[in-house]
């Protein structure tokens, strides 16, 4: 209980801070990247020249990402929540994550999935930041498997109350895995054993997931790999079903892979 309210109290420093700077913040970086990348296709540069402009745009796109991060952060506090069937997302947010990369993904949605109330872009984000995590976990490349489908949780201490309904997220890589004494803090703000890395990814993706009445659950093993799961609590509302995708493979008569 303690380690949540330090990880709280340090979240909400950062969410001041993010309204305050992370917008306008990003303004003046889009305008540096633009600038960077029109002097980077200036065929008369010295080797040496493009190489710090390459450099310079590098450290751009971290500082962006550390903005975005803010910013989703910034919003985290109070998602803009609809009823939704939230496969479809989920599968073209992982797709786009690995796209270009040696990693492959298969995505499977069991076909009787309820529907959650979800802050489209926020769920997007936390997506995003665990299949990047996945991909860096495994430099030389591998697979990262999402299962989504229902899952029915009893009361527990995290968790107390009824039975209750959610949705489960489940993203699972074959990476490095994660050491007992870090597991316990890749949800603290600014943990990161990555050298350009910025410890936010975890600690926004736990805020908005808590936010959406949830839980964002780590299980890891060295060697074998790492599993995120994500629950989101199930939508009261009534949703129509979201139309049905082209089936590839149905795994033990149970899902559906989408393509
Ligand atoms: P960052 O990626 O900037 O370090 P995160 O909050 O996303 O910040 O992650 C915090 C730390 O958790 C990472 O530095 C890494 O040590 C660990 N981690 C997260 N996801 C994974 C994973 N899939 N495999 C191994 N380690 C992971």
């Amino acid at each position: 209980l303690t380690q949540e309210r330090v990880r709280a109290s340090k979240l909400e420093s950062l969410g001041v801070l993010a309204g305050g700077i992370a917008h306008d913040f990003n303004n003046v970086l889009t305008a540096v990247v633009g600038n960077i990348a029109l002097a980077r296709s200036d065929e008369t540069l010295s080797r040496e020249t493009a190489t710090w402009l390459e450099e310079a745009e590098r450290a751009c796109l971290r500082a962006r990402t550390l903005t975005h991060q803010l910013l989703t952060f910034s919003r985290g506090g109070d998602p803009v929540k609809r009823p939704m069937h939230i496969g479809p997302l989920v599968d073209a947010t992982v797709r786009f994550a690995v796209s270009g990369s040696n990693v492959r993904c298969s995505v499977e949605v069991a076909p009787d999935m309820w529907a959650v109330d979800a802050d489209e872009g926020q769920i997007e984000q936390v997506v995003h930041n665990i299949v990047l995590n996945a991909k860096q976990a495994m430099p030389r490349g591998g697979q990262v498997h999402v299962s989504c489908g229902n899952a029915r949780l009893s009361p527990g201490l995290d968790m107390p109350g009824a039975v209750r309904q959610f949705v489960r997220i489940s993203i699972r890589d074959q990476g490095v895995g994660i050491p007992p004494e870090h597991l316990e803090r890749i949800f603290d703000p600014y943990f990161t054993t990555k050298p350009s890395g910025t410890g936010l990814g975890l600690a926004v993706s736990h805020a908005v997931i808590k936010n959406h009445g949830g839980l964002l659950q780590a299980e890891s093993s060295i060697g074998t790999g790492t599993v995120f799961h994500i629950l989101l609590p199930r939508s009261i509302k009534r949703v129509a079903p979201v139309p049905s995708a082209p089936t590839v493979a149905i795994p033990h008569g149970k899902g559906r892979v989408l393509v």
